[in-house]
């Protein structure tokens, strides 16, 4: 495993050094990430870089840095149509471009809209997994596993399917009549996700968007405010310059949909903030017998920390400072415009009504908890967990590149293990 530590920790943490780190890091993977192409950058969004020495730095490679603090422009993943011309054009890429389309494998079938509806147990040894349920096209059939059954329904299907099955809390499924197969109390539990929110601030000029290989401008901080997290950052924060009409990431229409369509339109910058340690975990739990219903959700937000509350107002503060007082927002920032008044001026009543989730939720069947430490499900043989929920915290930036490095992980660890068999 510690090859994988140089994609999560800096090497002051782990003692690996950059070098080392660096000959660890992909190059030939069937993901590609953006190539950061600073030349195509509008003159005001290449200024936040000069800002940047006042917070740690930047980055210039944001997802593959020898250290995650400071500011960068957040890349995309994104497949060169020419892989040996870095700056030809490039099209989005997704799990999906990456690993299955167009990939035949003579060990691979997919069935495209197809829902699993349980998982299958031996009839002479209950805890042992021997395939799934599903329906497909309005029947039901049986995948018997060879080998094992991997779980890759994502952090609230996951902890779904394997209630449903049988394994959980004993009083989340005693209710519903379920036979319990085996008691895990961490199927469902430890569910983490950031804690967002989001402000809106007047320019003096509608700014450009940022060209098609960013997504967005973003810091990565420490409010110092917790002793234990003194090495590592506890917030994040998304600038977006675009125009509602233009990216669906713009996320004012969600908050203020009358501000971002406003007549005359007002020219506006956003900022997404993030709290991406809270200490509050929630719960994932089933709330009925079918399998097509949607679990319960409960963020466990309801009473939040001091440290929570106080690193929530952190941010706010450190985006007001931001745009009031440091060079490029006094440059092209006019006013504050969400929260603003709107709330009478309470940021307390503003962050109660505008507290989202990060949508980076995950930890529901998280690794060395509610897996062993190769990520098979405790109490029942032969259940692997591939997905989000199985990171066993919060992780500090955005998770998608670190959940294909588990992924892949995982992947060894089943042909290590089945290896001997072929
Ligand atoms: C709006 C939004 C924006 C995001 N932006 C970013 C970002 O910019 N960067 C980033 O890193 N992350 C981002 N994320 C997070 C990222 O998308 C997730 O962390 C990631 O998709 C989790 O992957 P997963 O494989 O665990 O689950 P999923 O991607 O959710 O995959 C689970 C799959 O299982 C299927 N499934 C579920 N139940 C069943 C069943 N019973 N039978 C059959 N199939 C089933 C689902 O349909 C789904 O296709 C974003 C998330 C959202 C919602």
């Amino acid at each position: 495993m510690q090859n994988h530590y140089c994609y999560y920790l800096p090497s002051s943490l782990t003692g690996i050094s950059d070098i080392d780190c660096r000959k660890w890091h992909g190059q030939h993977g069937p993901m590609d990430i953006a190539p950061p192409l600073f030349q195509q950058m509008p003159e005001p969004l290449l200024d936040l870089k000069n800002e940047c020495n006042e917070y740690d730095g930047f980055m210039t490679d944001s997802d593959n840095p020898t250290k995650q603090y400071g500011c960068y422009f957040v890349q995309q993943f994104r497949k060169p149509l020419n892989k040996s011309d870095p700056n030809s054009e490039s099209i989005r890429a997704s799990t999906w471009s990456a690993y299955l389309n167009g990939i035949s494998r003579p060990n691979l079938q997919v069935l495209d809209s197809a829902t699993v509806l349980k998982l299958v147990f031996d009839e002479n040894e209950p805890t042992k997994c021997i395939g799934v349920a599903y329906e497909y096209k309005g029947q039901i059939y049986t995948a018997i596993a060879r080998k094992e059954v991997i779980l890759s329904a994502g952090v609230f299907d996951t902890p779904k399917l394997l209630q449903l099955s049988g394994i959980g809390p004993k009083e989340w499924l005693q209710p519903f009549g379920i036979k319990i197969v085996a008691e895990n109390s961490q199927v469902g539990n430890n569910f983490v996700d950031k804690m967002a929110s989001f402000m809106a601030f007047e320019t003096y000029e509608q700014l450009p968007a940022l060209p098609l290989s960013f997504r967005t401008f973003a810091w990565l901080s420490n409010s110092g405010l917790k002793e234990s997290n003194r090495n590592w950052t506890d917030i994040q924060i998304f600038l977006y310059s675009v125009n509602p009409d233009i990216s669906f990431d713009a996320p004012i229409i969600g908050y203020d949909p009358t501000l971002a369509y406003s007549q005359p339109r007002i020219p506006l910058i956003t900022f997404l903030i993030y709290h991406t340690q809270p200490e509050a975990s929630g719960t994932v739990k089933i709330q009925s017998l079918s399998p097509y219903d949607r679990p319960q959700i409960d963020h466990g937000w309801q009473n939040l920390s001091e440290y929570d509350r106080n690193n929530l107002q952190y941010i706010v503060n450190f985006v007001r400072n931001f745009t009031k007082n440091m060079q490029w927002g006094r440059k092209y920032v006019k006013q504050e415009l969400f929260p603003g008044n709107r709330y009478g001026g309470s940021d307390i009543l503003y962050r109660q009504l505008n507290l989202g989730s990060g949508y980076h939720p995950a930890g529901t069947c998280g690794l060395g908890k509610c897996t062993d430490n190769e990520a098979r499900v405790l109490g029942i043989k032969n259940v692997r967990v591939a997905d989000i929920s199985l990171f066993p915290t919060q992780i500090n930036v955005n998770p998608t590149y670190i959940l294909y490095s588990m992924c892949e992980k995982v992947a060894d660890l089943i042909i290590q293990q089945h290896s001997q068999d072929r």
